[in-house]
C-alpha cells in the first residue's frame, strides 16, 4: 500500500504544526511520499511565505537585492528550525538563496524558494531524502512535460522507499524553474502520486475535506462524505476552494482515489473523491451547491439563427480576438447567450464587442446583463430523480430571487442558475435547505 501525502501551507506554518504533520506521517507507514507546500498563514492577518518571495522577486526586479520582505521569509524559515530543534544550517541555506535570488532574477524561482526550503526542512525532520522538484518534474516553457515528468519520478521512486518532495515548480528544458498557478502544490501531489502508483492520494489541509456549500453563507453546512471527480471538478471550478482545479487529471486517469483530511482534526472522516462508478448511491440529490459572482450575460436575438451556418463561430472568433473566454453559452432557437467573467469588460470593452458581432453577425438584438452571479447545484443523483429541478426553481422562488439563466449543461450533473449578484446568498440558503436542510 503506497499513500502520496500533500500538506498544504498551513499545516507548513511553524515548528508545531510541523510536528503535527511528522506524527500524522509516522502513524501510517504507507505514508511513504511527502509533497510539501511553503508556509502559510499562523493567524488571520499573517503573511503567507509565498507571498513574501512574490515581493522579494519586485525588490529584486526593482532594487537589484533583496529585501524586508526577504528578511521577514529568513525569519520564518529560521524560527522554524529553531523549534523544531534541527541541525540543518539555515542561515547558510538562507543566505546561499537570497545569493541565487538575486543571480536568476526570476521571478518563479524566486517564488518556488518557499516549497524549496520547507521540504529541506520536512526532509530533515522526518529523516528521510530530499527530492528537488526541479530534478522530477519538468516542464516544457510555461507548460508541464507530462511524459517526463512522469518518467523521473517514477525513477526518483524506484531509488526512494521514502522521501519529501517540494510542491509548486519544476523545471524547463532551458534549465530555468518554472511554476505551476498559484495552489499548485496539489498538482505536484497528484503527478507524485500517479507516478507512485498510490493507492491513494491524500490531500491534507485546514478543513475536514467539502462542505455541501460556502460556510459563509450557511454556517451549519455538512461535511461531503464522498464525491465523484467528476463533481470535484464542477464544485472547484465554481469556486469551491478547498483543491486547486487542475489537481484531479493525474489521479483520475490512473483511478486514484483522493482523501481531503484535516491536519488539525486527523481523527474526522474529510472527503474521499472517487470515480463515478465508485461512489455510493446513497439516495442523495445534490452532492454540493458552488458558486461565483460578478458575471456579465451577452444576449444576442436574431430571427432564424437557428438556420444560419457559422453564426457561433463568428460570434466567437470576436472573443478570441479580444482574447475572452466564456464560461457557459445557453442557447435557444433564435438566441443565445455568452456568459463571461465582468472582468473582461473593463473601459469600454463591451461596446467594442458590441461593434464588432454587430458587423460579424447583424443580430437583431444584443444586450448585456451586468452583475450575475452563477450557483451550480453538482450531483450524479439528479439525473434518476424526478422533480429535481421542480425543487430547485421552487425554493429559489419562495426566496423570492429572480433567475436571469440557466444552463444544465449536457451532463445532467450540474444545473447552473443565474441570478443577480446580491440576492446570490439568498438563493443559496435557499437551495441548502430545500436538498440537505431536512
Ligand atoms: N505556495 C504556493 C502558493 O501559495 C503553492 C501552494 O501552496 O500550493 O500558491
Amino acid at each position: 500500500m503506497i499513500k502520496v501525502c500533500k500538506f498544504g501551507g498551513t499545516s507548513m506554518a511553524d515548528g508545531t504544526t510541523m510536528l503535527r504533520v511528522k506524527r500524522i506521517v509516522e502513524a501510517d507507514p504507507a505514508r511513504r511520499y511527502v509533497v510539501v507546500s511553503a508556509p502559510g498563514k499562523r493567524y488571520g492577518g499573517d503573511e503567507k511565505v509565498t507571498d513574501l518571495l512574490y515581493e522579494t522577486a519586485s525588490d529584486v526586479k526593482e532594487r537589484g537585492h533583496v529585501g524586508d520582505a526577504y528578511a521577514r521569509v529568513a525569519a520564518r524559515f529560521s524560527g522554524i528550525v529553531r523549534e523544531l530543534g534541527l541541525r540543518l544550517d539555515i542561515s547558510a541555506l538562507l543566505k546561499e538563496t537570497a545569493r541565487k535570488i538575486e543571480e536568476e532574477k526570476s521571478e518563479e524561482f524566486t517564488a518556488s524558494r518557499g516549497e524549496y526550503l520547507t521540504a529541506r526542512i520536512m526532509a530533515e525532520l522526518l529523516g528521510v531524502p530530499f527530492v528537488d522538484a526541479r530534478d522530477a518534474v519538468k516542464f516544457r516553457g510555461a507548460s508541464l512535460d507530462e511524459e517526463e515528468t512522469d518518467r523521473l519520478l517514477k525513477e526518483t521512486f524506484s531509488r526512494y522507499e521514502r522521501a519529501v518532495i517540494a510542491g509548486f515548480y519544476g523545471e524547463d528544458e532551458a534549465g530555468s524553474i518554472r511554476t505551476f498557478s498559484r495552489g499548485g502544490s496539489d498538482i505536484s501531489g497528484a503527478l507524485a502520486a500517479r507516478a507512485a502508483g498510490a493507492d491513494l492520494y491524500e490531500n491534507w489541509t485546514d478543513v475536514s475535506g467539502f462542505l455541501a456549500c460556502d460556510p459563509r453563507i450557511v454556517p451549519e453546512a455538512v461535511g461531503i462524505p464522498s464525491l465523484s471527480y467528476r463533481e470535484l471538478r464542477e464544485l472547484s471550478y465554481m469556486g469551491a476552494n478547498v483543491m486547486h482545479s487542475e489537481t484531479i487529471f493525474p489521479v483520475r486517469e490512473a483511478n486514484i482515489p483522493i482523501a481531503i483530511k484535516n491536519t488539525f482534526r486527523p481523527e474526522d472522516p474529510g472527503t474521499l473523491i472517487l470515480p463515478a462508478s465508485r461512489c455510493k448511491k446513497d439516495g442523495r440529490v445534490v452532492t454540493g451547491i458552488a458558486g461565483k459572482k460578478s458575471f456579465a450575460v451577452i444576449l444576442l436575438e436574431k430571427s432564424h439563427m437557428n438556420e444560419e451556418i457559422g453564426f457561433t463561430c463568428r460570434v466567437l472568433e470576436v472573443f478570441a480576438r479580444h482574447n475572452i473566454s466564456f464560461e457557459h453559452m445557453p442557447s435557444g432557437i433564435d438566441t443565445m447567450s455568452f456568459v463571461i467573467d465582468s472582468a473582461y469588460l473593463k473601459e469600454g470593452v463591451f461596446e467594442q464587442l458590441r461593434d464588432e458581432i454587430r458587423e460579424a453577425v447583424s443580430p437583431d438584438r444584443i444586450e448585456i446583463a451586468d452583475n450575475i452571479a452563477l450557483l451550480a447545484v453538482v450531483g450524479h443523483g439528479m439525473s434518476d430523480n424526478v422533480g429535481t429541478s421542480a425543487r430547485l426553481f421552487g425554493c429559489i422562488r419562495d426566496a423570492r430571487v429572480n433567475v436571469r439563466m440557466i444552463d444544465q449543461g449536457s451532463s445532467e450533473l450540474n444545473i447552473i442558475v443565474g441570478v443577480e449578484n446580491d440576492s446570490y446568498e439568498r438563493a443559496v440558503r435557499a437551495v441548502y435547505d430545500e436538498f440537505f436542510g431536512r
